[in-house]
């Protein structure tokens, strides 16, 4: 044998499902009065139980907002529909001690008594905000770690100038814009001269040294646009975007004298240098894939300031492109 269902309309059972509901909910008469607040509504907003009763709902809307909620309301009564209330606006609710949070508030017009009231869901969204807040800080952390990480994996350890994958992507980079215009770019290749015998005759540590200088004596001499790189044991790389077989010379020779004219404290340090030059003759003449070619121009370059006494430049041509 079932029971009969429970009669809905039985005021008695309404409150025991108000009371029983996990967020706030009010009743409120067509001049602003609250007629009915459920536990959890004075647990949330700090009522006593009862106190709510007869206060006007603007008690719970914070002060600067309560002259336009009260115009809210009259526009509402005008047009009663069950809907969310602040759709696109973020909703702020006042507790009895003056703290403020978050909420999402639902209306819905009824008939109590034959008079028209409006029952008012009042969720608390601060534990949403939080999270929401807490994930855009975990994911603001993810990016920054991954540009550290990025960072990282271009970095040499030894210098903190670039690496020789860094400079590789780089001369790609410059190579595909080479390839769009007729702009040349140029690239040196530096080592420095004699290093094997620095680290017999003063140790690794001090050899170690070395690099470091080199590295920041490049970095100062070159120009904000050029690509300072570290691209191997005691071998630097440069590239000079927009730079002719001229300019690739005349800054080789700078960053040449630099390096020879710094103050190395053991004995003096030297850099040979080899250039080359990438020279479109017309847009589209130029092919990303001519890295390589460049890097072997500026290694024989290379080889032939080594050959040719160290501490030297010398600049190679790239066969013209067709
Ligand atoms: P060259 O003038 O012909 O370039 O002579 P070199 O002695 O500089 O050239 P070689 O290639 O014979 O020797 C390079 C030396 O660089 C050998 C190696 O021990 C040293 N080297 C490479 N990487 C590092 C490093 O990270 N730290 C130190 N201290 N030495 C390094
Ligand atoms: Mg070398
Ligand atoms: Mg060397």
């Amino acid at each position: 044998m079932t029971a009969d269902p429970p009669d809905l309309r039985d005021p008695a059972l309404l409150q025991l499902a108000f009371q029983a509901a996990p967020f706030a909910m009010f009743l409120v008469d067509d001049s602003g009065s609250i007629v009915y607040a459920n536990g959890e509504a004075e647990r949330l907003f700090l009522y006593e139980s009862g106190a709510l009763l007869g206060e006007s709902i603007e008690v719970l809307v914070p002060t600067e907002l309560r002259d336009m909620h009260r115009e809210h309301r009259s526009e509402y009564r005008d047009k009663p529909t069950p809907r969310r209330m602040g759709t696109n606006r973020d909703l702020v609710a006042l507790r009895s001690d003056g703290t403020e949070f978050p909420v999402e508030i639902g209306l819905n017009p009824v008939q109590v008594d034959g008079r028209r009231h409006v029952l008012t869901a009042v969720v608390d969204l601060t534990q949403r905000v939080l999270s929401q807040e807490f994930l855009a800080a975990q994911l603001r952390d993810l990016a920054t770690m991954r540009d550290e990480l990025a960072d990282l994996a271009a970095t040499d350890e030894l210098t903190g100038l670039r690496n020789r994958r860094a400079f590789l992507d780089q001369l790609g980079i410059q190579l595909e814009m080479c390839a769009r215009t007729t702009r040349p770019v140029s690239i040196l290749i530096l080592d420095v001269d004699r290093f094997k015998e620095y680290n017999d005759d003063f140790g690794h540590l001090e050899g170690d040294e070395v690099l470091r200088r080199v590295a920041a004596t490049l970095r100062d001499a070159a120009r904000a646009s050029d690509f300072v790189a570290r691209i191997g044991g005691e071998e630097f790389a440069i590239i000079l975007p927009e730079t002719n077989d001229t300019g690739a010379i005349t800054l080789g020779e700078r960053f040449r004298q630099r390096v020879a004219s710094a103050h190395w404290v053991k004995r003096p340090v030297t850099v040979s240098v080899g250039a080359t030059t990438l020279n479109p003759s017309e847009p589209g003449s130029a092919e990303p894939s001519w890295h390589r070619s460049l890097l072997i121009h500026a290694d024989r370059a290379l080889y032939e300031s080594k050959t040719r006494g160290r501490n030297r430049v010398c600049h190679h041509e790239l066969p013209p492109s067709k």
